[in-house]
């Protein structure tokens, strides 16, 4: 992507929300000197500062800066930032073919070829960036978009961090949580791998394998990790499967001395053809409908609030200096 000449949200015509998050919203924008489309996520300063989110939206920047450098296939692009008195812009790649959780939600569930393909995918990601010491913490349906292609490109890097060995903070999302995370013991790029291995049953089965409406009871099932197959799962898939939802980070596939390379030699992957994979010449399970390249209709409705009514203004000094 070339470097892009903007400087503020006056540079962009600014169109409909695509999604939303905690700070903010995500919206489709046009780059008027250029005509190139865009996503532009609006963080509000004084969400942010007042949810000590200050520190992550930095570090989400400066990890998004530096896996832009690479161009991955399957990692949105980072085009600029910029900031006024009220928001932070973060301009990214727009991906087109909506969320992959949407598509999950309305098949249920996938066959095993189709999970077989995303997962793979996920792998590569996975793989690229543990190779450049940063962990993602964060894998879930939501944060995978599918582009025209019905690639997958991973967005939302808030979570991320830049880790050579451990970490120690909590996060990530409750169902695909690992239970070194719980544990609080420190944790590292292991914790991906977990959540791969909750990904992939999520695709086969429909559900997380860990599943309750209460966080204490959820985390007990996490720590216990007593996993429930169905008859249609493929055998190779479960044995890969058990493989990353290991407790035992001694035994945890992804984590042993051959890294990814245990994933990607294992059984269910067998016919994966992995430079296809990330040449992008496989032929994809789903295709988006797309009528044209401004179509947004893959993304759900937002109903557009007045952002000028909300409270936007904060006190004290701006935190996010030259950011
Ligand atoms: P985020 O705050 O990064 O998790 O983004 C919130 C939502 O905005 C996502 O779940 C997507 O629906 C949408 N979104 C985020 N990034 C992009 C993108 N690069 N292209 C299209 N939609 C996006």
């Amino acid at each position: 992507m070339a470097p892009l000449e903007c400087s503020s949200i006056a540079d962009f015509d600014v169109g409909v929300t695509l999604g939303t998050g905690s700070f903010g919203r995500v919206r489709f924008g046009t780059h008027r000197l250029t005509k190139q489309h865009f996503a532009i996520k609006m963080l509000r300063k004084r969400d942010m500062i007042k949810s000590n989110q200050v520190e992550h939206i930095k570090s989400e920047k400066k990890i998004l800066q530096i896996l832009s450098k690479d161009q991955h296939p399957f990692i949105v692009n980072l085009a600029a930032t910029f900031q006024d008195p009220i928001y932070i812009y973060m301009i990214i790649e727009v991906i087109m073919g909506g969320e992959f959780f949407s598509y999950l939600r309305n098949a249920t569930k996938f066959d095993n070829e189709t999970a077989r393909f995303y997962a793979a995918q996920v792998v590569l990601i996975f793989e690229h960036i543990h190779f450049m010491d940063i962990i993602y913490r964060d894998l879930k349906p939501e944060n995978l978009l599918i582009d025209m292609e019905g690639y997958l490109k991973i967005t939302d890097f808030g979570f991320a961090k830049i880790v050579p060995y451990k970490t120690y903070t909590l996060c990530g999302t409750p169902e695909y949580i690992a239970p070194e995370v719980l544990l609080q013991k420190g944790h590292g790029k292991g914790v991906d791998w977990w959540t791969l291995g909750i990904l992939i049953y999520e695709m086969l089965v429909g559900d997380p394998p860990f599943l309750d409406a209460d966080p204490i009871q959820l985390y007990q099932q996490v720590l216990q990790c007593k996993l429930q197959f169905t008859q249609s799962y493929d055998k190779n898939a479960k044995s890969l499967t058990k493989k990353l939802l290991t407790p035992d980070l001694t035994k945890r596939y992804g984590c042993l001395k051959r890294g990814a390379m245990d994933i990607k030699t294992s059984v269910w992957f067998d016919e994966m053809n992995w430079e296809a994979l990330l040449k992008r010449k496989l032929h994809a399970p789903i295709k988006p409908a797309l009528g044209s390249n401004t179509d947004t209709s893959n993304f759900e409705k937002y109903p557009e609030v007045d952002e000028k009514a909300l409270p936007l203004e904060f006190d004290g000094p701006d935190p996010f200096g030259d950011f």
